[in-house]
């Protein structure tokens, strides 16, 4: 009869610490995201909702308006760094919650503590809340920088309620939190670093950005062994997701938009890691293309699209004869899966065949390309590498590659051009039917498809 003396008792669960995918019993691998040893047991922050409705009339009746009403585009501050200012979708917005994940050690409160000078320079009030190092670690850090004169406010703190109080008074315009893993509420009985934890900690974060009006940004470490949460837990909770990625053994960051409620996603800010902190780099292809190796079989420059902003790159292919019974595909910046597609539409539909053969795929400088425009580029570079037929070095190759052979135009064409004739290149090859304007001046090899691309360019069938 009364099912509520059911519910009171409270239940543990278990959490992926990955993905936060909840479960009733502990299991060795999450079905959410296929990560080992990443659930662990949480206490739950609530019973769940009551099984009585709220019912009708105990609320407040709404104001309902209609889609007529003009809507005023959200006011944004400005940060100076324009890396960062265009993967925001231009600027912060007030009331706004900021997720920023990367790697441990790949810059973040170096990032973030620049972008905090960079706003109270501009005459933003600024919160630093680091759970992370002691204020005079963090002060260090920002002399180190140069920016020791900024007007930013430093606290080392973890439990979220004197956080919260102490930004109650200040009412700042921008407060980061610096980690979200460190920061603790007392009414969850669970350790800091928790999926319970980091949830209800993002949770009180957001709800204050909302009430106040400040803009928040939660760093979160992305984590490998399980035992603390991940940055994946509170992104639905945040109104924007960045994530900071580059490779340990090379100079430059990428600061990636992956969900902004207020811009663009796929947004990307490029930086250098230099002995004064993080530079903006404004001409990312000239870097990408910096080191460039003499013109190689194998070697091919693809013009990308990355967000708003075209972006060269060079695309490496390495075809050896195998020792093993199953020859090895590897990807270094690409998508393994799409690489396999495109061997299969290369031997079905040109009858080369890269059977018995190893194949690795490299896109250089260690950036990440997940647009389909790229297989063109990657086709071109496993032809020339298996045919040991070099692309002339001044030529830039886009396009996307169908199941039948056929090529297929890509968006912002005459983008990728002019971007390719100001680095110095003349000459592009592309899908047929792309929209490539005057073409920047360059010299076009617009192809329909794979045979013909096999035989005007490789010479063979
Ligand atoms: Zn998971």
């Amino acid at each position: 009869m009364d099912q509520n003396k059911n519910m009171v008792k409270p239940i543990t669960q278990f959490a992926c610490s990955d993905c936060g995918m909840t479960y009733k019993k502990w299991t060795g691998r999450c079905d959410g995201c296929g990560a080992w040893n990443s659930i662990q047991e949480e206490v739950p922050l609530s019973q769940g909702p009551s099984k009585k409705s709220l019912g009708t009339m105990k609320g407040k009746r709404m104001a309902l308006t209609d889609l007529t009403t003009e809507e005023t585009p959200p006011q944004r501050t400005l940060s100076g760094l324009s890396e960062l200012d265009r993967v925001l979708g231009g600027g912060l917005v007030p009331s706004s919650a900021t997720l920023v994940g990367g790697d441990p050690g790949i810059g973040k409160s170096t990032l973030l503590l620049q972008a905090a000078a960079a706003f109270a320079n501009a005459g933003h009030s600024v919160v630093y809340v680091s759970g992370e190092e002691a204020t005079a670690q963090v002060r260090m850090r920002a002399q180190r920088l140069g920016l020791g004169e900024s007007s930013v406010k430093l606290a080392a703190e973890t439990n979220l309620r004197d956080i919260l109080t102490t930004l109650e008074a200040e009412k700042p315009d921008l407060c980061i939190i610096d980690s979200i893993q460190t920061m603790w509420v007392d009414t969850v009985d669970s350790a800091p670093g928790s999926v319970s934890q980091v949830r209800a900690s993002a949770h009180e974060l957001t709800t204050f950005a909302k009430r106040f009006g400040t803009s928040v940004i939660l760093v979160g470490h992305v984590t490998k062994d399980g035992q603390i949460a991940g940055p994946r837990v509170v992104e639905h909770m945040v109104d924007t997701v960045l994530y900071f990625e580059g490779e340990r053994g090379h100079q430059f960051r990428i600061l990636r938009a992956v969900k902004n409620r207020f811009g663009p996603a796929d947004e990307i800010g490029v930086f250098e890691m230099t002995g004064m902190g993080l530079a903006e780099v404004t001409n990312p292809s000239a870097l990408f293309l910096g080191d460039r190796d003499a013109p190689a079989p194998g070697s091919v420059v693809f013009a990308g699209i990355e967000g708003t902003r075209p972006l060269l790159v060079e695309i490496q292919a390495l075809v050896a004869p195998s020792q093993l019974s199953q020859p090895r595909r590897a990807v270094v910046g690409w998508d393994g899966s799409r690489l396999s597609m495109i061997l299969a539409v290369l031997e079905a539909r040109t009858g080369i065949s890269f059977q018995g053969l190893d194949v690795y795929l490299n896109v250089a400088g260690g950036i990440r390309i997940s647009e389909p425009a790229a297989d063109l580029a990657v086709a071109c570079a496993l032809l020339s590498a298996r045919e040991d037929a070099s692309i002339p070095p001044e030529t830039v190759v886009f396009g996307e590659l169908s199941l039948s052979g056929a090529l297929r135009p890509v968006s912002q064409a005459e983008n990728r051009l002019k971007e390719a004739a100001k680095l110095g290149f003349t000459a592009a090859m592309a899908p047929k039917g792309c929209k490539t304007g005057d073409a920047g001046g360059m010299s076009l090899r617009l192809l329909p498809d794979l045979i013909t691309l096999v035989g005007e360019v490789f010479g063979a069938g």
